[in-house]
């Protein structure tokens, strides 16, 4: 059943995979090497980056074979889920435990690099949410409904000179503002300022799955329930700051949303947050 493990990396399909995906491989395995080197130990990190390499080439192959099915690219979370299936065949687990959890761990890698591909953009709509006021100027990324119900269906992307985006819902990141009471969830008595806008004291929306993954789920993440309140230096803290810091923040934001997620039919195990946000381990 897992045969692919044993393909040698002489074989021609093997190589001709290799070959076929031969950019996106590039670009997975210099990612892998950033996060391998960021998480330590840094003389192992380069064989470990071209390990998750071979090990990927070697899951397409034994998905293509298994499911009679191909993959068009790398670059997607419909590939990503496509691999994932892998993950349930009878006997994964003692196979994967048997191979160091590689496979695993590749995949793990593979969910990094895809939400990673994706955060640049959607990074970049969750600044423009933030900096919403009254004179704001029409966005065509920022939308004012009701959307906090079960089984919300995601938005489609909408492009921007040629450029695809979620859409973000205003109201449900005031939504989320409000239930914190417009404080810093993550430690009550950071200090903020009052906010020009709406005269409240300025808290920042976060989406703790974030919307940079929101195509691995086919329903909406944005919803007031995966949105916390962080102050500037909370917010800055859980995009940008070393591994253990993040752990500490997502675990506890995990612990506490993990049942509005389960309410809202949206799969997410603490280990894939924190790949979602580049830590491997
Ligand atoms: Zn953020
Ligand atoms: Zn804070």
């Amino acid at each position: 059943m897992f045969e692919f493990h044993n393909i040698s990396t002489k074989s021609n399909e093997y190589i001709d995979t290799k070959e076929k995906y031969k950019q996106e491989l590039e670009k997975f395995k210099d990612y892998a090497q950033y996060l391998t080197d960021k998480a330590g130990k840094a003389n192992k990190s380069s064989q470990k980056a071209s390990s998750y390499m071979r090990s990927l080439v070697r899951l397409i192959i034994g998905y293509e074979v298994k499911f009679k099915d191909s993959i068009s690219t790398l670059n997607n979370f419909d590939t990503y889920k496509k691999l994932m299936k892998i993950t349930e065949i009878e006997g994964f687990k003692e196979f994967n435990g048997n191979t160091n959890h590689f496979y695993s761990a590749t995949l793990g890698c593979l969910l990094s690099y895809i939400t990673y591909l994706n955060s640049e953009n959607e990074e970049k709509v969750d600044i423009e949410l933030n900096s919403q006021n009254q004179y704001s100027g029409k966005s065509k990324l920022i939308s004012f409904e009701d959307t906090d119900l079960k089984n919300v269906k995601r938005k489609e992307k909408r492009s921007i000179q040629n450029t695809y985006f979620y859409p973000r819902n205003y109201h449900e990141s005031v939504k989320a503002k409000k239930k914190s009471g417009w404080v810093c969830e993550f430690d009550n008595s950071h200090k903020t300022f009052i906010n020009e806008s709406d005269k409240m004291p300025h808290v920042e929306a976060h989406h703790l799955i974030p919307m940079a993954a929101q195509g691995l789920y086919e329903n909406s993440i944005d919803f007031s329930g995966n949105i916390i309140s962080l102050c500037p230096t909370c917010h800055r803290r859980i995009h940008h700051s070393i591994d253990e810091d993040k752990k500490q923040m997502l675990k506890y934001f995990y612990e506490k949303r993990r049942n509005i997620y389960k309410s809202m039919d949206i799969d997410i195990s603490l280990k894939e947050l924190y790949k979602m946000y580049g830590i491997l381990k």
